[in-house]
């Protein structure tokens, strides 16, 4: 071959190569945008017991009015050095502990009580690989209706197999209807969400409350926080020397709390109680370097504290593939 012939083969070969790949590169360029996220779950093993966070999905919060004890410019400084911007996407987690005796949840996300950007709770169980019918135990940390409106699906049980178990204080609270008539008109919803959830697992025997400090399943133990409502709990897990506290809403906003836990929020019925709980379950973990988990942290909402002069640093879970 002399060397044209080889410029002209070569040639040839490039034209061929482009004529294929011209359709492929067009159908690329017109794939359209996916615009979905990762299935929501995060698994992790705690000693020998596997947690799960299945998320509920995220409700956009206009953290700058509902933070109390603060001031809306501090609050806004604060999610900057964050990199937020009110109003903050905010995540809605629910946790699924299986003993390997017991599959325990802990809360039930927000149903269809908060509007259709959360409610996903049970897509989320599915697609982690277990069904609504599986669950035992669900434990609640207090009655707000996006830790329990997901218990009721058409007003109906969600969950047929489970008792479901929350403090005696939040239950002669929230379901009380005297309570619910002497409290302001734009507190009403709390109160009716809360009695549709819980009401037709008390009609149906499978509500039993607790009163304070409880073991209610090995390994798992519930401890009074309350402030935030006045059975608000947290859930202590401990598997083979490893612990995990369930925080529930000991807190709200990261960027804000974190830096300076004594910030309030309005949906506390009692601020000061529910800042001292805050205070105290986060000296406890950064002490006791123990994990926490926390339903409006950024999904999944599990993590270390680390002190940082008088406030704390976040320090998210490494992510693990469970290898
Ligand atoms: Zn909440």
């Amino acid at each position: 071959m002399t060397i044209k012939q080889i410029q002209r083969s070569a040639w040839l070969a490039l034209t061929i190569c482009i004529g294929f790949l011209a359709p492929v590169l067009t159908a690329h360029a017109a794939a359209p945008l996916a615009k979905t996220s990762a299935p929501g779950y995060y698994r992790m093993m705690l000693g020998t017991f596997e947690v799960t966070a299945l998320l509920d999905g995220t409700i956009d919060l206009k953290v700058a009015d509902l933070l109390t004890n603060t001031t809306p410019p501090k609050v806004n400084s604060a999610l900057a050095r964050s990199f937020l911007k009110d109003p903050v996407e905010t995540s809605v987690n629910v946790y699924l502990i299986n003993t390997g005796e017991k599959l325990v949840m802990i809360d039930a996300g927000s149903g269809t009580f908060f509007g259709p950007t959360v409610g996903k709770l049970v897509a989320s169980l599915k697609a982690s690989g277990y069904q609504p019918e599986q669950i035992d135990e669900i434990y609640i940390t207090h009655m707000h209706v996006d830790h329990v409106g997901g218990l009721v699906s058409d007003g109906k049980i969600a969950f047929p197999n489970a008792i479901v178990r929350a403090d005696q204080h939040d239950a002669d609270f929230w379901l009380n209807k005297a309570t619910m008539e002497s409290a302001p008109k734009d507190a009403r919803p709390f109160f009716e969400g809360a009695m549709a959830a819980m009401n037709p697992y008390a009609a149906a025997g499978k509500f039993k409350p607790f009163n304070g400090k409880t073991e209610l399943a090995p390994g798992i133990s519930a401890v009074p926080a309350y402030g935030h409502t006045p059975g608000h709990s947290v859930f202590v897990v401990e598997s083979q020397g490893e612990r995990l506290v369930m925080w529930g809403d000991l807190m709200h906003v990261a960027a804000v709390q974190f830096p300076d836990p004594s910030v309030t929020i309005r949906f506390d019925i009692d601020s000061k109680a529910a800042a001292v709980q805050r205070g105290a379950q986060f000296a406890d973990a950064a002490k006791r370097r123990h994990w926490v988990a926390a339903t409006h942290l950024p999904f999944p909402g599990i993590g270390h504290l680390r002190a940082d002069g008088k406030g704390y640093d976040w320090v998210p879970a490494n992510y693990t593939s469970l290898r």
